[in-house]
């Protein structure tokens, strides 16, 4: 019997890890939980799954918790997920955003597997979780669609430094729900327009990241953490049809892809069982219908935060932490209606024109680093607001 921790599993993908879990009773244990807002929820899963590891925001949820479950134990905040991370033997970070980045070097100093769909903890702390896992036995299977699809691609070659047999990695994006659209179309469009995506179901921050191709540039650096390939040998195509998740190129001409009908909880279940494979079959082709994949390159003028991803991850340091950091509040300002979808990218854009070279030597920097991104943010985005 495998132990899981699932943190964040109230949200998108955590309520995803469920379904897995639920079809895996006998080979997987549901050990620790956490949540923020949605506490009757949280409580729901505590009790449906007999949950006795918790962690909530605060000592007041906390005690409601208590109240409803009687004897459990249940921690707060950072150290909370600290603790609870170091835990089980698999541990999925499905928390939302920087807030992950505690379950994220915990599990891995810890010696454990990182289940991971939270991409802002390894994007804002790439160099330090080098070093944990350099240090260490414990292990990052993604979660990420897209980075499950390259994990599997590159199962059978060699971890050397480097990845010299690897020509480049294709990431496909789907395009969002704003492909084809014209400079004119994309000044106008509404908060319903950006979180209607065409393909995939999730949280409301990464489908707005969808709509402005950050959540590509994002996973860019994602991919050049996780495989240890710089962003130069990382190319995305949009592939609207989300059918390939994406491509190893290798240097003989090889390109090998992964295909599945889009379904998170393949790689979920992926990223829990590995090496064993579970026959759920989510996601799978039929191939008994016609079926066409297309492949087009993405338009960087119309969708800029491609490139300021590309910029961010050649000046390494702290200024992936930055981009990711100015993009969370950028996009939280648009999802309480405080900018339009236009001002998400410019914002972060104009942070990033701030930003001085930090080689991120430690966790005190990288918090540093991150609220001095996240206040910039804030004061970019005030402005735009009184104008
Ligand atoms: P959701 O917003 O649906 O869920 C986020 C989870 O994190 C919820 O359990 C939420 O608790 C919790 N949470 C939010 N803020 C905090 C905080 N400050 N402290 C502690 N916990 C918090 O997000 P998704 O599931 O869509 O995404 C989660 C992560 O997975 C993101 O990093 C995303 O980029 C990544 N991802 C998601 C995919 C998807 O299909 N959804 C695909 C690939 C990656 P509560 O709800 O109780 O407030
Ligand atoms: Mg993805």
């Amino acid at each position: 019997m495998r132990t899981v921790a699932l943190m964040g599993a109230t949200g998108s993908i955590g309520t995803q890890t469920l379904d897995v879990l639920r079809r895996e009773r006998d080979t997987l244990e549901l050990v620790a939980i956490s949540g923020s807002t949605r506490l009757e929820q949280l409580i729901d899963i505590a009790r449906e799954f007999h949950v006795t590891q918790l962690c909530v925001s605060n000592d007041s949820d906390a005690a409601t918790v208590r109240d409803a479950l009687g004897n459990v134990h249940v921690v707060v905040g950072d150290s909370g997920l600290d603790e609870l991370s170091r835990n089980a033997d698999v541990v999925v970070n499905a928390v939302l955003g920087f807030a992950g980045l505690p379950v994220t070097l915990a599990t891995l100093e810890a010696n454990h597997r990182l289940a991971l769909a939270n991409k802002e903890s390894l994007i804002a702390a790439a160099p330090l979780v080098e070093q944990v896992r350099r240090r260490g036995s414990g292990e990052i299977v993604p979660i990420d669609s897209e980075h499950c699809a390259l994990h599997q691609c590159l199962a059978g070659s060699p971890a050397q430094p480097g990845r010299p047999d690897v020509r480049r990695l294709l990431l496909t994006a789907s395009g969002g729900p704003f492909r084809g659209y014209s400079a004119e179309q994309l000044a106008h469009v509404s908060k319903a327009d950006a979180l209607n995506h065409p393909t995939w179901s999730m949280g409301d921050k990464i489908t707005i990241d969808s709509s402005t191709l950050m959540n590509k540039g994002l996973e860019v650096l994602e991919a050049a953490a996780l495989f240890d390939v710089d962003v130069e040998r990382i190319d995305v195509v949009v592939h609207p049809q989300s059918i390939v998740h994406s491509m190893v190129e290798y240097v003989d001409g090889s390109t090998l892809a992964q295909l599945s009908n889009p379904d998170m909880r393949l790689p979920i279940a992926y990223a829990l069982g590995l090496p064993t494979r579970f026959a759920h079959g989510w996601g799978r082709l039929g191939f008994d219908e016609a079926l066409t994949l297309s492949f087009e390159p993405p338009d960087v003028k119309l969708f800029p935060a491609l490139n300021l991803a590309y910029d961010a991850g050649r000046r390494g340091g702290a200024a992936p932490a930055w981009l990711s950091a100015a993009n969370e509040v950028a996009v939280d300002a648009f999802l309480h209606d405080r900018i339009r979808w236009n001002d998400i990218v410019s914002v972060v854009a104009s942070v990033l024109d701030d930003y001085v070279d930090d080689p991120l030597v430690n966790l005190e920097a990288l918090r540093d680093n991150d609220a001095r991104a996240r206040a910039l943010a804030r004061e970019r985005i005030d402005r735009l607001s009184h104008e």
